[in-house]
């Protein structure tokens, strides 16, 4: 009853985040913040093929982007990069067991990070492929 405003998942992750760090030969990288609490979530992707083969991230925040930000490596890790821009903030929240309302933005860095380091591995392919 004496509980903290997390519930066990969310405090597993924060205790003992997944896929913490960098990737120093990443090919797509971003970083995302929000003002609320002054989170900044940096999220390294490892892609080949179209899949993403490793994560890693490096966020400083509050206890509730520290758990959502390991909890995304967790879902995106192994998928495809469709399936990875599929996951949003609820699906972030939901796999979390739920954040507190107030904690909800938290979790929309994840999301925002996501869709911004592939955006930068499409980016840096673009440069890399000569298509034409
Ligand atoms: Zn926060």
């Amino acid at each position: 009853m004496a509980q903290g405003p997390y519930n066990d998942i969310v405090m597993d992750h924060f205790r003992n985040p997944r896929n913490m760090g960098e990737i120093e030969d990443s090919n797509g990288m971003a970083e995302a913040g929000n003002p609320v609490c002054g989170d900044v979530m940096r999220l390294y992707l490892k892609i080949s093929d179209g899949k993403i083969t490793d994560v890693r991230f490096k966020t400083f925040g509050c206890s509730a982007a520290i758990a959502a930000s390991s909890m995304t490596t967790v879902l995106i890790k192994g998928k495809t990069i469709e399936e990875a821009l599929l996951i949003t903030n609820e699906t972030v929240g939901e796999a979390l067991g739920g954040l507190p309302p107030a904690k909800q933005h938290c979790s929309v860095l994840a999301e925002e990070a996501i869709r911004a380091a592939v955006e930068d591995y499409k980016n840096k392919c673009a440069l890399h492929e000569d298509r034409s």
